[in-house]
């Protein structure tokens, strides 16, 4: 019984604190998740950023061995921005996901799960607690799950009645006993739109993501972007929202209970030239704050670029000329010779083009610019 009142005074701390919602888990085992990601490794639909082994990702005794509890959390974020500034001709701009908007989540999610653990060890000083926010072991969707937190869409998103899949999860693991919450039911039925919509068809056998065709992954990667996801990478810089943004159970949420969440439009739908330029310093200075930059510059600068050549932005081209001459990246100047092909510029890009083919000492790089070239010479006159 005790634990039953201490669990109404966590949930009634948490609204006190601004946590939009908390559900309670046992922490046995998760059985039907762990032949789940046996799955996916088999299949080779992991992004690599996946952390911890496959026991420490399904079986919380592995991190705590008197878990009993696991306590999940989700901070609603908002869907729409306040004075997005527009995109237009010569000032093309570039987008980072929603899950990037504001101060980065982690931050917001780690503070609110270190007061909800004061609270808890003040109330019950015995306990144990360790708290875990996507760096964390535990997948944090399936305990979200378990907890009545949301239903697991088949865009592999955790969708909550109240605010959509537009929230960040958290999880505290404790040795006290609680009362569990009832998970919800699929509401998806018959619903496909997700997979219908993701550009790169990532989304397999319902519910299953294969991160290696994701472009929510593919933005993070650092090496060259293979040729046949260029096209499809429009102007994201970091993240995709496509399969979130086609969701019907997403239509019209967009909660603003964050202020620390709130999205400066100049940081998150950037001009796309000046990112070309960016020093490190700059970069750091801008993005730093947002989640979207932990990967650095180079992904960022990659993606501006295939951006560019979405646009055919030719005001682009005299810094595409600069980088192609002088960035000392091979990622950087290979995917600027082939953005050059695709933007077009008739015979002036063709000479800064045959200047690169000259002087390239990297391999990778000369094929850009042989793709650049031959995409030029089909250019329409
Ligand atoms: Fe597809 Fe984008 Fe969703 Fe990834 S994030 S599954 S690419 S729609
Ligand atoms: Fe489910 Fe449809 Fe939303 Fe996909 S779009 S998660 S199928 S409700």
């Amino acid at each position: 019984m005790a634990n039953a009142y201490l669990k109404n005074e966590i949930v009634a701390y948490s609204k006190r604190i601004g946590i939009d919602k908390i559900g309670f888990a046992s922490a046995d085992p998760f059985i039907t998740l762990k032949s789940r990601l046996k799955i996916q490794q088999e299949n080779n639909y992991q992004s690599g950023f996946e952390k911890g082994t496959l026991e420490e990702r399904t079986e919380p005794s592995t991190l705590m061995p008197e878990a009993k509890t696991i306590i999940s959390i989700a901070l609603a974020y908002p869907s729409k921005m306040k004075n997005a500034p527009r995109s237009k001709r010569g000032e093309r701009r570039g987008i980072f996901c929603r899950a990037s908007w504001g101060e980065d989540y982690h931050h917001i999610l780690r503070r609110k799960l270190k007061a909800l653990e004061t609270f808890i060890l003040e109330n019950h000083p015995d306990a144990k607690c360790l708290s875990m926010v996507d760096t964390g072991e535990l997948a944090d969707r399936a305990v979200a799950e378990r907890a009545g937190i949301g239903w697991s869409g088949k865009n592999c998103a955790i969708i909550t009645p109240e605010f959509g899949s537009y929230v960040y999860l958290g999880e505290l693991i404790t040795t006290i006993d609680l009362p569990a919450d009832t998970p919800i039911l699929d509401q998806c039925g018959t619903c496909n739109k997700c997979v219908d919509a993701c550009p790169t068809g990532a989304l397999v056998q319902g519910g299953q993501l294969d991160s290696n065709k994701c472009i929510a992954f593919l933005t993070q990667t650092k090496d060259f972007l293979p040729d046949k996801y260029r096209k499809k990478l429009g102007n994201r810089l970091y993240g995709c929202d496509t399969c979130q943004v086609v969701c019907p159970e997403n239509k019209g949420k967009d909660a603003h209970h964050h202020p620390e969440m709130e999205p400066d439009p100049e940081v998150v739908k950037p001009k796309l030239i000046p990112l070309l330029m960016i020093s490190n310093r700059e970069f750091k200075g801008k993005f730093g704050a947002i989640s979207g930059s932990w990967r650095g510059k180079k992904p960022i600068q990659r993606n501006a670029i295939i951006a560019l050549a979405h646009y055919r932005e030719k005001e682009a081209l005299p810094h595409l000329f600069d980088l192609l001459k002088s960035d000392p990246r091979p990622v950087i100047r290979g995917t600027t010779a082939w953005a050059i092909g695709e933007i077009g510029g008739g015979n002036e890009s063709e000479q800064h083009l045959k200047a690169a083919q000259d002087r390239e000492k990297d391999e990778q790089v000369q094929e850009e610019i042989e793709k650049g070239l031959n995409i030029l010479k089909n250019e329409p006159k």
